[in-house]
């Protein structure tokens, strides 16, 4: 375990500036911003001049958009600084209040633009055709318009429309009873520890004492938390059923068979991209049994259990790094992208790109946000002097990286990328992390740690998320065939599937029948709709990317730009296929399965010439 030297005791005046972003680059100070927000505001009120005129003419079309867009990026860099402001310290009522003033600012702006959408549909392909044949510098947002167009056949009349947004407010009722239910009111689990410690289990205690070395505690933790959830199960199940009823509800009235397919046609994702998700993921079980059965080699237990899953294979070895330290390691760690790559991730370093320390009141956690456009991307992280943080600083430059390489080389309007790519850049960097460490950490202890943790993420992001996937596919699959549901069905169907992901009838992980209840725990069911597999999806792409570029060099490197350089310029199945992969085949899944027994066998023989 890491400890925080900084233990968010420091304040932020007592920060080194070098480790501190720099704010000022995008307004000086909240009058500059004030006055900002404020021409926003006329910016709105013209745009609010071209509704019912917008498609007069070539002249006005452009006019509208060229107005929307250019108010978009405005806002953007607004509500960036806001945020970033905020979460400098959250205890500061007037940096909040000035994030709301940004927020409302932005739902202003949402309804006065709702009318373009609309707009463009109703005069039609052929009169939009001629409007880019007369005006040129229209083709900026061809692929903008042209997806509105897309969509047609899935858009509704404007009445209809209104009817189904007024909706929405009754469909995220289930969102709300399973927050309220889950976190507050429930009555939660307790369990007696061996160290005589009485636990109450919340979601957070659950996540932590899973995971305890003594097999005893952690089996006694896991169940007396899942049979809790039995007892609830009729109460989770309804309240999911009616979710997948609200999205089936959605995806009819907008002229799509299955929910699936709308919520892939977003971005015009075939469904054959989820099916050949799951049929890859079936093919391959056999290799992640393979990794239970080491997870069980080197816990020292004869059978594997689903409770121990969470349980640390290796003693925690301490790696120490400064900032300064992580820096220096992580421009080696990504000398392989090129020189372009690594002065542009020198320079987020030395220009203030990224706030380090953990100081009082400041937000948790880490991200990077490329919304101001015409400058460059930031990064917050609250460093812990571990790996863990080289590590999340690697992810996070991974978006940076994406997001400069995105604005830099696209229009703003095709800049902003999909989610589907969005996790791509983020873990190739933690990929070339991985591989990096484990070439030049020098013990065995050392290895085995970095080896041990890569494929527990391989199981818990490719293998468990595609479980997930699958149960969402199920239960959406009954609703759409006018099938009842109800919670008994749900832990029936996802006990079914956890059995065969962990190999329970081959003897591979013994699955004990109250993890059948675990799906009333895992909150984005209630959620997010088709969600869950994208970081599947990413990390596969991620780490067979990650492969090319290390077996072939420059041009893997030059192909993968595409996505980097890409933003939205494309649909992200177009993207991918750019970068050297196609999504519909098995080479992504091939590569990464292969990565994953290549690491095990690196196990296997460090193992073996320990005995
Ligand atoms: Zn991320």
């Amino acid at each position: 375990m890491t400890t925080n030297a900084f233990a968010q005791n420091m304040e932020r005046k007592d920060v080194p500036e070098k480790l501190k972003w720099d704010n000022t680059l995008l307004y000086k100070n909240i009058n500059e911003w004030q006055k900002n927000r404020t021409a926003i505001e006329q910016q709105i009120e013209k745009l609010n001049s071209f509704k019912g005129k917008m498609c007069d003419s070539a002249e006005s079309f452009y006019s509208a958009l060229r107005l929307y867009f250019d108010i978009y990026k405005n806002y953007y860099k607004l509500s960036d600084y806001a945020f970033r402001n905020a979460d400098e310290d959250i205890r500061i009522g007037a940096n909040q209040s000035v994030n709301q003033q940004a927020t409302t600012l932005g739902t202003h702006f949402g309804e006065v633009s709702s009318f373009i959408n609309p707009e463009i549909l109703k005069v039609g392909e052929e009169r939009i055709k001629k409007f880019f044949d007369e005006k040129k510098e229209l083709s900026e947002f061809k692929f903008f318009v042209n997806d509105i167009l897309r969509l047609k056949e899935h858009t509704l009349t404007e009445r209809e429309e209104q009817i189904l947004a007024g909706a929405g407010a009754i469909s995220s009722t289930m969102n709300e009873v399973h927050a309220i239910f889950d976190n507050a009111e429930k009555p939660n689990a307790k369990v007696k520890l061996s160290t005589g410690e009485e636990v109450e289990l919340s979601s957070a205690a659950y996540s932590k004492y899973r995971a305890v070395p003594d097999r005893e505690d952690r089996e006694k933790v896991m169940s007396a938390m899942l049979d809790n959830y039995k007892k609830f199960q009729n109460t989770y199940g309804a309240n999911l059923a009616g979710k997948v009823r609200a999205d089936y509800f959605y995806a009819k009235n907008r002229n799509y068979k299955t929910v699936l397919e709308q919520s892939l046609n977003a971005n015009k994702i075939p469904v054959t991209v989820y099916e050949n998700l799951v049929e890859q993921i079936h093919k391959n079980l056999p290799t992640m049994h393979r990794f239970l059965k080491l997870k069980a080699r080197m816990l020292g237990v004869d059978q594997l259990y689903y409770y121990d899953l969470y349980a640390p294979m290796v003693k925690d070895v301490e790696f120490k790094y400064t900032v300064e330290e992580g820096q220096k390691l992580l421009l080696d760690v990504f000398e392989p992208m090129g020189d372009e790559y690594v002065s542009t991730v020198k320079k987020s370093f030395d220009e203030r790109w990224i706030d380090y320390v953990a100081t009082a009141g400041k937000r948790s956690g880490a991200y990077s946000s490329g919304a101001a456009y015409d400058y460059h991307p930031y990064i917050l992280m609250n460093w812990t002097d571990d790996f863990e943080s080289v590590s999340t600083l690697a992810h996070e430059l991974g978006h940076t990286m994406h997001s400069y390489f995105s604005n830099k080389h696209q229009p703003f309007v095709d800049a902003q990328y999909a989610t589907f790519v969005a996790e791509i850049a983020s873990t190739i960097n933690e990929n070339l992390l991985n591989n990096f460490m484990v070439k030049n950490v020098k013990t065995d202890d050392e290895k085995l740690y970095l080896l041990g943790e890569y494929l527990d993420l391989l199981r818990a992001t490719i293998f468990r998320q595609v479980s997930f996937a699958e149960f969402e596919w199920e239960i959406h699959k009954k609703v759409e065939a006018g099938e009842p549901l109800t919670g008994v069905d749900m832990s029936k169907i996802y006990y079914g599937i956890v059995k065969k992901y962990y190999g329970h009838d081959e003897g591979v992980c013994i699955v004990p029948d109250y993890v059948a209840y675990e799906w009333a725990y895992i909150h984005h069911f209630v959620n997010y709709t088709y969600y869950v597999y994208q970081y599947s999806t990413s990390l596969i792409y991620a780490t067979a990317l990650a492969e090319k570029i290390v077996k072939e060099g420059q041009p893997a490197i030059d192909k993968y730009y595409s996505i980097l350089n890409g933003g939205s310029s494309d649909y992200p199945i177009e993207l991918i296929k750019k970068a050297g992969l196609d999504p519909l085949s098995s080479e992504a899944f091939d590569l990464t399965i292969a990565k994953m027994n290549g690491v095990m066998n690196q196990i296997d023989e460090i193992l073996n010439k320990k005995k």
